[in-house]
């Protein structure tokens, strides 16, 4: 827990939120801003910043929380899909340090774009270069 999170002190309920999921490990709120119905945030109870400070148990936790949380907006708000996705660091638009996934709920014709619509900074270096530069710190080589 971090004193100064805003997302701790849903977690303790300190703060109101409108929580349509909890359970051990995980909460999920709707999103006070949102920019679709039924935009949702789903959290771990732990403060972690990133995904990167996560164990395994942990991320499957974080995943399991995640599925139901779509199963439950699907069924109840029918969307035709969803974007899923994480802010990950200030330069990615993370605002509140508490690791969370967006969950936005999409329809057909709402005049929104695919996760390909945030960035389009097309590298320099060919892929052979950026692969041969990523693929020997990996398990690959
Ligand atoms: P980020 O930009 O860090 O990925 O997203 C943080 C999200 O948290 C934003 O979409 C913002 O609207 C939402 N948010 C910030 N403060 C609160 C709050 O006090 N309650 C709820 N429900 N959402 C919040
Ligand atoms: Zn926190």
């Amino acid at each position: 827990m971090d004193n100064n999170c805003i997302f701790c002190k849903i977690i303790k309920k300190e703060l109101e939120s409108k929580i349509i999921y909890e359970d051990q490990n995980v909460i999920s709120f709707l999103d006070i801003n949102p920019h679709t119905i039924a935009h949702t945030v789903v959290i771990p109870k732990k403060h972690y910043s990133t995904i990167l400070d996560l164990s395994n148990d942990d991320i499957l936790q974080l995943f399991s929380g995640l599925q139901k949380v779509v199963d439950l907006i699907k069924k109840t708000i029918n969307p035709d899909g969803f974007n899923i996705g994480i802010n990950h660091g200030r330069v990615a638009g993370q605002v509140i340090d508490h690791l969370h996934i967006h969950v936005l709920p999409r329809f057909f014709n709402d005049g929104g774009g695919s996760i390909h619509s945030i960035i389009f900074n097309k590298p320099k270096e060919s892929l052979d270069e950026i692969y041969e530069k990523i693929k020997k710190y990996g398990n690959r080589s």
